[in-house]
């Protein structure tokens, strides 16, 4: 039979009774401050995902035969606190299932909705960005709150990665959980870093939010609140590679697809390579 491309991740083929992996997208950037756009990220990130073969060599694993579904894009609203309950719904259904959701930013706001109906026991968060702030801008579900929210649902064990921007305020805070800034990350590698991440969430059910602004924006352009300084794509991979087996979500978020598809490439990319450690994993 011929073969229909269509606007689904690439090889993600599986009926959703028999799927482990539940990819979606959330195309909402309603509360972005400075560039808007992270709405055509998950239009993007599933664009560049036929880019690559379904063969993931470093896994030795071929996307085709895992059980994934790609559910296509949630219809959203406009105001943050709907969509975050709308997210918070479709997660709960995927959890219920007992399956892995897998979601496509859409700003970090999102994250909120599936960290309430997901509940783990620990938060990991790649981002540039604290996100700890109380509120911005007229809503406590500005997408530079998220980590704040996801602290007031009463998951105190958290974990930042790679952070460079935030008020001293926020630092502060971030300093009374588990702060890795890219700084750090830089001083003392990452293998080092990871090694401290591996003994923490020994045992945990774990939660993986990554903010593409993680990675320097010289890398990986496309993003609505770029930050010079940050982390590499390999690095992003490795840290996959030792959360994704203890991880019981995962999420890609802040993809702005203005530039020649760098960042998207590399979101897709990611989200394969979550799915395959997983996978390999447990
Ligand atoms: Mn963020
Ligand atoms: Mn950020």
């Amino acid at each position: 039979m011929i073969r229909f491309q269509n606007q689904l991740f690439a090889g993600c083929n599986a009926e959703y009774s028999k799927a482990r992996y539940v990819i979606f997208g959330v195309p909402y950037d309603g509360t972005t401050t400075f560039r808007s756009g992270t709405r055509n990220g998950p239009r993007s990130i599933r664009e560049m995902s036929y880019n690559f073969e379904t063969y993931l060599p470093s896994y030795d694993l071929d996307l085709t035969e895992l059980p994934i579904i790609d559910l296509g894009d949630i219809d959203i609203t406009v105001t943050p606190e709907d969509v975050v309950t709308q997210v918070q719904e479709a997660t709960q259904d995927i959890v219920r299932d007992t399956k892995i959701p897998v979601m496509l930013g859409g700003e970090h706001s999102i994250t909120i909705g599936s960290v309430r109906a997901v509940k783990p026991d620990c938060y990991i968060v790649c981002d540039a960005h604290l996100d700890l702030r109380e509120e911005f801008r007229g809503t406590i579900y500005n997408h530079g709150c998220t980590t704040r929210r996801v602290y007031d649902e009463g998951i105190k064990d958290i974990i930042i990665i790679g952070a460079r921007s935030g008020t001293k305020d926020q630092f502060e805070f971030a300093r009374s959980l588990r702060l890795f800034t890219a700084d750090e990350i830089k001083k003392h590698g990452l293998a080092n870093v990871l090694s401290k991440v591996k003994g923490l969430i020994k045992g945990k059910r774990v939660y993986l939010s990554i903010d593409a602004d993680v990675i320097d924006c010289c890398l990986t352009p496309g993003l609505g609140t770029p930050e010079p300084f940050g982390l590499t794509p390999w690095d992003i991979s490795d840290i996959i590679g030792v959360v994704a087996p203890q991880s019981i979500a995962f999420d890609y978020v802040e993809v702005s697809p203005f530039d020649s598809g760098q960042t998207a490439t590399v979101a897709s990319q990611m989200v394969r390579e979550f799915i395959a450690a997983h996978w390999k994993g447990t």
